[in-house]
């Protein structure tokens, strides 16, 4: 996907919080609440539509995405959380 494809996440809400809120690497209770965590921010977000899109589009199945929690490991580039790794 271009840049340009990706200007919404420029008013994501997730943008300024850490990763691991969103793409937990850690089991059980505390990654519970790390994604618990990440639901909530997200249902606050301008662009929840487009980033449920975007993951759709990109296959990206692991981590938490426009108010979803994903267990698969298939994330190809990152949200927008990740954008500037
Ligand atoms: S993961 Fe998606 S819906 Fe959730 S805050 Fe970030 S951009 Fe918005």
């Amino acid at each position: 996907m271009s840049s340009a494809g990706r200007s919404w996440m420029d008013e994501a809400a997730c943008l300024g919080y850490p990763d691991d809120y969103f793409f937990p690497d850690t089991p059980g209770i505390h990654g519970a609440k790390q994604r618990e965590r990440a639901k909530a921010i997200c249902l606050a977000c301008p662009v929840i539509e487009k980033c449920r899109m975007y993951r759709e589009a990109t296959d990206s199945g692991w981590g938490v995405w426009a108010g979803e929690a994903y267990s698969t490991n298939s994330v190809s580039e990152g949200g927008p959380r990740r954008r500037s790794a």
